[in-house]
């Protein structure tokens, strides 16, 4: 067996919760090692390279604030970055830092194991290497594990099989091509304008329409960049008080506003028309009960058919675009011409829903509507979210019992998505039950790395060596979180949706977010911590 490579802090991956980890570390002079699967740093940014993909939040918002020096010297150039710019920036990170010489790139963890006795854990790699450290953060990122789909035939298809959560480094050229596009949540309806652009021909094949709301990303005009750099501690400060860490317009920001608007259904029928005259998809949904009452998001949902008509000339196109799901119980999707798209003549939609895909072949894609003769398939099928990334590890905790075994058996459960009960000084940045994907992550995990290396600074200080979340603290954390979304259509046997597992065949249902905001988690985390970290145990 090799020598194992010791370290005080272990960080499992090079994202964006692996860069802030690794820097935050390095400056409490804690020895930190950071192991990516990948070859190089960004995450799922660097995975996720798919003609269109874009963040939904503005730019400089969705960057680090640890760094003055940092925001000043780099130069966002549109006010929603897209994915190179984003993987560019944290290169750009990593060097600046000077972090990449603490990274171990190529290297795959596949389990973690919990010594009781001496209280540290050993990590081996897929290649057999191992590591040994007391403390380990799990940086894996919250859809960092793409979801393909078990269709029969996939592996006979002639043409090229593209994921968009793997697509390849170098891209891949769609010019001229009859292409498939198999989902339509944020990835699908952010690509399917662009490929449209570029296919000769495009297909649709849509399990679930889409909520999704016209947005404007533009460059940044000349000097306003600089202006707002000019006053980024204002920005920074706006963002930390914002429920979703970001204060200027997102896609979440459009969420909240709709919170305290009037009720649907005491709108008068003129005053439901004007909405939708003068706003469209937007003024369809922009109402306060739709979050909470299941049938005024039903009304909504049939005013949105009447605004998606109004873009969509082909009436039956239109009709297979309105959603049968609650509305705001997906994530929110912004899109850039999306309807638009399929004005087109070389793109069809095929409403699955009206008869399913039975098979690829290896000339396209079966359905019981009929054959779809392809050159490519891409599948934007989605993600195992929140807890997909540690449940590939086999991660044993005291009495070596397994993660994904307890995830199986009580659901996501966590003790403010910062450590699982049972496993000792594993820290889980964005883990489930903690804001993370309902708010901006990058403000997020800041947040999650400051308390975690906070509670490192106090371990040192009082001679402790380990840190394990109670069970019972666990228990009441989920029961507050679950409570939060309780009178909600975000739980609605109807919504099968990433944030509460129903995506992944088999996953068990509990909302996996954080609901009260940013704030409010910050200030429970921070009296969580003052109070001697209660809820905890340290030994
Ligand atoms: P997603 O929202 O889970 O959507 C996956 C899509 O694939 C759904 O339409 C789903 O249909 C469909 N699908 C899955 N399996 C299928 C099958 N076997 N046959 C047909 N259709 C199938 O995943 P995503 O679009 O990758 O987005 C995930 C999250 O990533 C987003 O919510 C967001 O947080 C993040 N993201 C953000 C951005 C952005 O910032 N703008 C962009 C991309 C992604 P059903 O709904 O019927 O299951």
């Amino acid at each position: 067996m090799t020598e194992a490579s010791r370290v005080e802090v272990l960080v499992v991956g090079a994202g964006f919760s692996g860069l802030c980890a690794l820097h935050r570390l390095r400056e409490l002079g804690v020895r930190t090692l950071v192991v990516e699967r990948a070859d190089g740093v960004g995450g799922t940014w660097l995975v996720n390279r798919y003609p269109g993909a874009r963040c939904d939040i503005e730019s400089i918002e969705y960057s680090y604030s640890f760094s003055a020096e940092i925001e000043q010297e780099w130069e966002w150039t549109e006010t929603m970055p897209a994915q190179p710019e984003i993987e560019a920036y944290l290169n750009f990170v990593a060097d600046r830092l000077d972090l990449r010489r603490d990274i171990e790139f190529d290297t795959e963890i596949v389990s973690m194991t919990f010594d009781q006795d001496t209280a540290e854990w050993t990590l081996e790699t897929a290649a057999g290497a191992r590591y040994v450290a007391p403390f380990v953060v799990a940086a894996t990122g919250i859809l960092s594990v793409p979801l393909e789909p078990d269709i029969a035939g996939m592996d006979t298809f002639g043409g090229t099989s593209l994921f968009t959560g793997r697509w390849p480094r170098d891209g891949a050229d769609l010019r001229g091509k009859r292409i498939g596009v198999i989902g339509t949540g944020s990835t699908g309806v952010q690509m399917i304008p662009v490929v449209a652009r570029e296919a000769d021909e495009l297909v649709v094949f849509q399990r679930s329409p889409a909520y999704t709301l016209p947005w404007q990303v533009r460059p940044f005009a000349p000097g306003e960049l600089a202006e707002l750099k000019s006053r980024y501690g204002e920005i920074r400060a706006a963002q930390r008080a914002h429920p979703v860490g970001a204060a200027r317009l997102s896609a979440f920001s459009v969420l909240l506003d709709m919170l305290v608007r009037p009720p649907l259904k005491s709108a008068s029928a003129e005053e439901r028309r004007r909405a939708v005259d003068e706003h469209g998809v937007m003024g369809a949904l922009n109402w306060g009960d739709v979050f909470f009452d299941i049938e005024a998001n039903r009304m909504a949902a049939e005013l949105y058919g009447e605004a998606v008509a109004r873009i969509v000339r082909d009436r039956q196109t239109a009709a297979a675009l309105v959603p049968t799901h609650p509305f705001a119980c997906k994530r929110p999707i912004i899109d850039q011409g999306y309807y638009e798209t399929f004005n087109r003549d070389n793109v069809t939609l095929v409403d699955l829903r009206r008869g399913a895909i039975r098979s690829v072949t290896p000339s396209g894609i079966d359905t019981e509507q009929g054959h779809y003769g392809l050159d490519v398939i891409v599948y934007a099928t989605g993600f195992d979210a929140m807890t997909g990334a540690l449940s590939r590890i086999d991660v044993r905790g005291r009495d070596g019992v397994l993660l994904r075994d307890v995830w199986a058996a009580e659901g996501p459960v966590s003790y403010l998505g910062l450590q699982v009960a049972g496993f000792p000084n594993l820290f889980t940045v964005q883990g489930p039950g903690s804001p993370s994907a309902a708010t901006n992550f990058v403000a997020a995990l800041e947040q999650h790395v400051d308390w975690i290396v906070d509670c490192l600074t106090y371990m040192r200080a009082h001679g402790h060596r380990t840190i394990e979340a109670l069970p019972d603290a666990q228990t009441q954390w989920i029961e507050h979180t679950t409570a939060l979304v309780a009178p909600t259509v975000l739980v609605h046997p109807s919504c099968n949706s990433w944030y509460n597992g129903g995506n992944v065949p088999g996953k068990k249902r509990m909302y996996m977010g954080y609901t009260a905001g940013l704030p409010e988690y910050r200030r429970r985390c921070d009296e969580i911590a003052a109070a001697g970290y209660s809820g905890f145990t340290l030994g």
